[in-house]
């Protein structure tokens, strides 16, 4: 097995990989670091928690270490897609770095662009950035490229669903042609592959495989759930998560709720705050301050379930926690692994429980394949009201739409806003209240009535009068069979006349 003195690194390095605790480099690690050492490019295919970080700082330290800064010309620079995994990556250089002299900055919104010009000005050695904040910098006129010995593209996948790709190739052109490329993507799409066929020059790729193998500490289950109706999922399916949540009791110490979708992530969130728990969202559309006020609030555990989308969780460093509840079936099933590797870390119980609805039956499969096991099935919390009952719930009570409505109003004037309706469906015999019950001849009578308005007002035209009540001429128009509009009879003359 490769150990970290068989890899040519920096002595001081070496004194700060011990003294973090690391005994031996992962996988990703001793692939790409001798070749990042020789200054080739590499290709790192890798998701985190392989140690990807340190693939990538620790040659650059070493490399680094020779040299130094000039005013307004970084050495290097790290790519980040988020202002958290920038502000990871600054950590790592902190760690290793510490028995080196070396500067570094970090730009990222949030921040004033005053105290990171100063840094600029002095001169860095490392500048690790967000790609936006990046070419805020530069067009400001303060910041030169063209001194980037080493460039490093970290989470290049996420970047592509966040949109940054035209940025990244932007600043790919503003560095020179002569440096050293270390790209990372936990996936190669098409787009990927393209920009790296593109900017990197016989790149050592390093694929490590995904994780397949899921942790034995955790306790995995699914319950198959099918909605009454396709326009209730949502709000039923939210009451099955509650009702898990509620299942697990008190075992439940803090859990993550993963979504597919960034709209549900919110109104899941929201649905759950909406019931007393103690829920916040997170996802990539949120404010940064939003963002590291429920991160720290879940570190600290002053919060206790955590929302999120995969693009928003992947790469955070959350701890360990005791339940992980997916509100869908993951589209790949690598996030699966993924997603409830953040329970039963360190030996410790967790568990994991997925709702799966019949269209997420062949995601399960896919999933079930790779983990190489039947996930245990678990009995629907909610029981199914009897048939009339729920028959007439269903009529009485339909959920308008499961998306965020622009129309608050109109839904709350009918007494039924989204926690009302998921309140009904809650109930244990969904029967109409009766106050529902007694709605229904209301609407009909209302119906009729505004039928028979319609009628009238077609009898007497007089809704076409649109308040010209001089324009007496015009009132015999009904139609052009028996009724001649009055204008057609008149003469030329009179009409100039008139
Ligand atoms: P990363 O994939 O870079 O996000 O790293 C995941 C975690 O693995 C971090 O907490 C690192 O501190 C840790 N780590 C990185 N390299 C090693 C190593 N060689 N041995 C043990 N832990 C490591």
């Amino acid at each position: 097995m490769t150990k970290f003195t068989d890899l040519n690194l920096n002595p001081k390095v070496l004194k700060a990989i011990e003294e973090a605790g690391y005994e031996s480099p992962t996988p990703i690690q001793a692939g790409a670091i001798p070749a990042a050492l020789e200054g080739r490019d590499v290709l790192g295919i890798a998701q985190t928690g392989t140690g990807k970080t340190a693939s990538f700082t620790l040659p650059m330290i070493t490399r680094l270490a020779r040299g130094r800064a000039r005013a307004r010309m970084p050495r290097s620079l790290v790519l980040c897609p988020t202002r958290e995994l920038a502000a990871q990556v600054a950590e790592n250089f902190d760690t290793y770095a510490k028995h080196v002299k070396l500067t570094k900055a970090l730009l990222i919104g949030g921040v004033s662009f005053k105290e990171q010009d100063a840094a600029i000005d002095r001169g860095v050695d490392v500048l690790i950035a967000t790609p936006g904040r990046l070419l805020d910098h530069f067009e400001r006129g303060k910041l030169l490229l063209t001194g980037i010995e080493i460039m490093v593209v970290d989470e290049a996948d996420r970047m592509l669903d966040m949109g940054f790709i035209p940025d990244i190739e932007r600043i790919f052109s503003l560095t020179p042609f002569t440096r050293q490329t270390l790209f990372f993507s936990a996936t190669m799409a098409p787009e990927i592959e393209r920009i790296t066929n593109t900017f990197l020059s016989g790149p050592e790729r390093v694929e490590i495989a995904r994780q397949a193998t899921t942790s034995e500490t955790i306790e995995q289950a699914v319950v198959m759930f099918k909605a009454s109706r396709k326009d209730r999922e949502g709000s039923e399916k939210r009451r099955v998560l509650r009702e898990l949540i509620n299942q697990e009791g008190e075992a439940v110490k803090n859990a993550i709720i993963f979504c597919n979708r960034k709209t549900d992530v919110d109104i899941v969130a929201k649905s759950l705050k909406k019931y007393g728990y103690d829920a916040a969202p997170i996802h990539g559309d949120l404010d940064q301050s939003q963002r590291t006020k429920t991160l720290d609030g879940f570190r600290d555990g002053a919060l206790k379930i955590l929302v999120a989308s995969d693009v928003a969780a992947r790469g955070l460093d959350v701890p360990s926690v005791s339940h992980v509840f997916n509100f869908d079936v993951p589209g790949h099933a690598e996030d699966y692994v993924h997603r409830i590797g953040r329970t039963g870390r360190a030996g410790r119980d967790g568990k994991a429980i997925t709702i799966c609805t019949p269209r997420d039956e062949k995601a399960l499969d896919a999933v079930e394949g790779l983990v190489q096991k039947q996930i245990n099935r678990l009995d629907n919390p909610v029981k199914p009201a009897p048939r009339k009952a729920a028959a007439k719930d269903a009529a009485d009570a339909p959920e308008t739409t499961d998306k965020p409505k622009p129309s608050r109003r109109s839904r709350s004037r009918g007494g039924n806003s989204e926690a009302a309706a998921e309140a009904q469906t809650a109930a244990p015999t969904p029967a109409p209240a009766p106050e529902q019950a007694a709605e229904q001849p209301t609407t009909k009578a209302a119906n009729k009535s505004d039928r028979a308005d319609k009628q009238d007002s077609q009898k007497s035209g007089k809704s076409r009068g649109r308040g010209r009540k001089d324009d007496r001429r015009d009132d015999k128009v009904v139609g052009m069979g028996d009724h001649m509009p009055s204008f057609i009879a008149l003469s030329f003359d009179e009409r100039r006349a008139s």
